[in-house]
């Protein structure tokens, strides 16, 4: 039988809600193209920020991307160690872009609260549970940097019979605590006895789709005559002119002063730039991607929500490089309060992103390895078989240097981009809404190091 890709948070959105495709030529003065969650913080920031005109185009539906199919993890970290990305940029940019990404989570809860959203969302310290010498040393690595950068040093605690402790450097001895193994195993709810290390900072947790839901109806509501929204509505072609750009949107087309792209990559459309130099979109972006594989349960609602990674590699060859686990309160359809506990980690790298569809095929063997992990960590030793009622997996598709790319397109100041999924981009695509609203309101900003670059 064909695989049918059930996420927990399309499930819980509005099935009812109608859609409406663009139906004729049309003008505006900010055309965003792709409504996950970045385009639609995007056009959330701008309406707030700018008098503009502002039409947000999706080729699907609603967060049916990776917006619909992710972990709903909200965490702060890049998924590069930040005194790597502090080599590539120096200390100043990795700050500041750090920071941002923190900072972000203040932008979700103010969409949240101007809003008036009721949906859950939930913050709380989260962990991340290490096995190996080497990424306690990354990780230790980190907490320095983050101290030389003025950052909040991350808690790490490391189990007093670690086997590595004594070859721990000195350098690091401030940053971390030794305790019994079983504080660890505490936090990360676990009596796995590989984990020997626990790294703890503020994460949270959110259906990211009903998100994106609510704050569109809340956009047409507020906003009903500078706000368009169309679905259904696919952009082949993005032609940029020396002070505008044209979109051509299969039957009809869109005149916009500026344009950005929200579309998670480059595959779906073709630019051209017909004021100035070729635009190499392949220097932006990999062609490679990643399709994360996830399942979730539903237990009677008991425990609070948490977020946890579990670093530590399976035997099989769909192994990422860890398990993530979060819980969190779930309704299902108006039946009472469920925990519902969803856990990714298996991924399979696809040569090409335009080869990946939303029914491609689950593996076995990536189910299998979810499984066996749930069984062995997370519950414990549990033998009953356990009763998924969703199973998904969804698109990671990546930037060339692992950081979102957020700015002005330089061979053409009309484009703008807020893309890049990469495994981490709920609060990046949330500070990217920000920061191109900034630009779009004529701010000048600094450099960061979410800027597009010019090929060398
Ligand atoms: C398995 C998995 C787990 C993840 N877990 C987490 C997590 O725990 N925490 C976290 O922060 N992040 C996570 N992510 C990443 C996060 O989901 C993404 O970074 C984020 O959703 C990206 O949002 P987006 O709006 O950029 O992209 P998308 O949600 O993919 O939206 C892009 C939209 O653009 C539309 N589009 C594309 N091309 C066109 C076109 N030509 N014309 C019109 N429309 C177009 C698409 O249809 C799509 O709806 C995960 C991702 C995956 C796949």
């Amino acid at each position: 039988m064909a695989f049918v890709n059930r996420s927990p948070w399309i499930h819980q959105l509005d099935q009812s809600r109608a859609a409406l495709t663009l139906s004729s030529d049309t003008q505006t003065d900010v055309a965003i193209v792709g409504a996950g969650i970045a385009g639609v913080a995007t056009a959330f920031f701008t309406l707030h920020e700018t008098n503009k005109k502002i039409t947000l185009i999706e080729g699907g539906r609603l967060a049916h991307g990776a917006t619909g199919h992710n972990a709903g993890q909200v965490t702060t970290y890049f998924e590069r160690p930040l005194h790597d990305i502090a080599e590539e940029f120096g200390p100043e940019l990795t700050k500041e872009g750090q920071e941002a990404v923190e900072h972000s989570f203040e932008l979700l809860e103010h969409m949240y609260s101007i809003a008036n959203l009721s949906i859950p969302f939930s913050r709380f310290r989260g962990h991340a549970g290490i096995v190996d010498f080497d990424r306690v040393i990354s990780h230790l690595k980190d907490n320095e940097m983050r101290e030389k950068l003025v950052l909040s040093v991350e808690e790490f605690l490391i189990a007093e019979n670690a086997p590595f402790l004594k070859n721990i450097p000195e350098q690091y001895v401030r940053f971390y605590t030794v305790v019994p193994q079983q504080k660890i195993f505490d936090l990360l709810e676990t009596s796995d006895p590989r984990f020997i290390a626990c790294l703890s900072s503020q994460k949270g947790c959110i259906n990211s789709a009903l998100f994106c839901q609510e704050i569109i109806l809340y956009l047409q509501k507020t906003f009903p005559t500078r706000f368009s929204f169309y679905e259904h509505t696919h952009i082949n072609k993005v032609v940029l002119k020396q002070d505008h750009a044209l979109l051509d949107a299969v039957h009809h087309e869109i005149h916009t002063t500026r344009v950005v792209l929200c579309t998670n990559g480059f595959e779906t459309l073709t630019i051209i730039n017909e004021s100035g130099l070729d635009i190499n979109t392949r220097f932006h972006h990999t062609i490679k991607g990643v399709i994360g594989f996830m399942s979730g349960y539903l237990k009677a609602h008991e425990k609070p929500p948490i977020a946890i990674s579990y670093i530590v590699e399976g035997d099989s060859q769909f192994e990422g490089e860890y398990y993530y686990l979060t819980r969190r309160q779930f309704e299902q359809e108006g039946n009472g309060n469920y925990n519902l506990i969803s856990v990714g980690g298996p991924e399979v790298v696809l040569e090409d992103t335009a080869f990946y569809t939303k029914d491609q095929d689950y593996p076995e063997e990536a189910q299998e390895s979810i499984d066996t992990f749930i069984r062995t960590t997370c519950e414990n030793g549990e033998k009953k078989p356990i009763e998924y009622q969703f199973k998904w997996h969804g698109l990671m598709g990546y930037t060339t240097n692992g950081i979102r790319l957020i700015g002005t397109e330089p061979q053409n100041p009309v484009l703008l981009y807020n893309l890049g999924c990469n495994g981490i981009g709920i609060l990046p695509s949330i500070y990217g809404g920000k920061r191109i609203s900034e630009i779009l309101a004529g701010k000048k900003l600094s450099p960061s190091i979410f800027d597009p670059k010019n090929p060398q």
